[in-house]
């Protein structure tokens, strides 16, 4: 199979609508990272997206839907809270998780029964969503376990022969996976950090609980169990204040004739002397947009990545570094 990139036109979006009707998967963009999606209807196409990723048969996919769809046909009891902060923060980069009313595939919610759903910001997200008027489920469109794509060029690097069709839309703006909220309960709880964070959460909500998973149990949200994000390179990860561990590091790893970087703030560059580094930006924000691709850079062109990052102040940075901590976690 030969994977095309296209501009999102009404050529390319007729051409992704008839691949999801026909069973099959499309990649796109969001605003955090692209997806690979198909009818979250069918099973065969669901399974489809587990099989091109190799993705495990117990972690479930998030299923996706244009601004005006209405997701009581898909879920039941949605709670005040929510309605809430659907509408403070929705589209954007929040998924939902709600009881489900069972009518998308089983295949969807890996046999929980729950529905995670997200409604992205991404023009070109929402014109293929709309396009096709379906319910998609996708999870983010890469092999598993690597690095999340954030252009369309990452998501070829991955899956180039696997699927038909990839709708460039640029580089995403967030960078990193949509933050995952359980609203099942009584208060909303996080299960997955990103760009809504838990300040925002509570702002309207009142209150927003964290989930932490602890290795061994069985996890509320089963991506959490997985190494994950990970470059194809050595990785290690330090806080800015363990500055002189990551240095000796560096200079360990160099000495024994590996070619290594170090990934940081920008502000944090000075620091380092003459040793090789990928600046990820001054802010939360910009190191989250150019966090992936610092990665995939990384693996590209060192044996060895070091990650130096500012201490987690519990906004956006709780994401980063939950992403870098996945990323640089022992085979698991
Ligand atoms: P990905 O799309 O690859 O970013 O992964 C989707 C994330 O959403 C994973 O961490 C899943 O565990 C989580 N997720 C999807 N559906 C549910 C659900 N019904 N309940 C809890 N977590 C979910
Ligand atoms: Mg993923």
């Amino acid at each position: 199979m030969t994977t095309e990139i296209c501009k999102i036109d009404a050529f390319s979006l007729e051409r992704a609508k008839k691949i999801i009707e026909s069973g099959g998967a499309v990649a796109f963009p969001t605003e955090t990272v692209y997806g690979l999606g198909a009818n979250a209807f069918s099973t065969e196409a669901v399974n489809g997206i587990f099989t091109i990723k190799g993705r495990p048969n117990n972690n479930p996919l998030i299923v996706h839907v244009h601004r005006d769809y209405d997701i009581s046909a898909l879920v039941d009891e949605i709670p005040d809270y929510a309605k809430k902060l659907a509408k403070a923060y929705l589209p954007g980069p929040l998924t939902m998780v709600y009881k489900s009313k069972g009518k998308v595939s089983p295949s969807v919610s890996c046999g929980l029964d729950t529905l995670a759903v997200r409604v992205p910001s991404h023009e070109g997200a929402q014109r293929f969503l709309r396009c096709v008027g379906l319910p998609i489920a996708a999870p983010s469109a890469n092999i598993s376990k690597h690095v999340s794509p954030t252009s369309a060029e990452h998501v070829l690097g991955d899956l180039n022969g696997r699927i038909e069709l990839i709708l460039d839309g640029g580089k995403c703006e967030g960078g990193i996976e949509s933050t995952v909220l359980d609203c099942t309960g009584e208060v909303p709880v996080i299960l997955r950090s990103g760009l809504v964070t838990r300040q925002m959460i509570a702002n309207v909500a009142g209150d927003c609980g964290v989930y932490t998973y602890i290795k061994g149990e069985r996890a509320r949200s089963p991506g959490l169990m997985y190494k994950h994000y990970s470059p194809n390179c050595e990785t290690a990860l330090f806080s800015e204040g363990e500055l002189e561990k990551a240095l000796s590091r560096y200079d360990e790893r160099a000495k024994a004739g590996k070619r290594v970087v170090i990934i940081c703030g920008t502000e944090a560059v000075r620091l380092l002397g003459e040793r090789q580094n990928i600046p990820l930006g001054k802010t939360p924000s910009e190191m989250a947009k150019n966090l992936y691709s610092a990665l995939r850079e990384a693996e590209k062109q060192f044996d060895v990545a070091i990650a130096l990052v500012p201490e987690n102040d519990g906004g956006i940075m709780e994401g980063v570094i939950n992403r870098l901590s996945k990323a640089c976690a022992g085979e698991e």
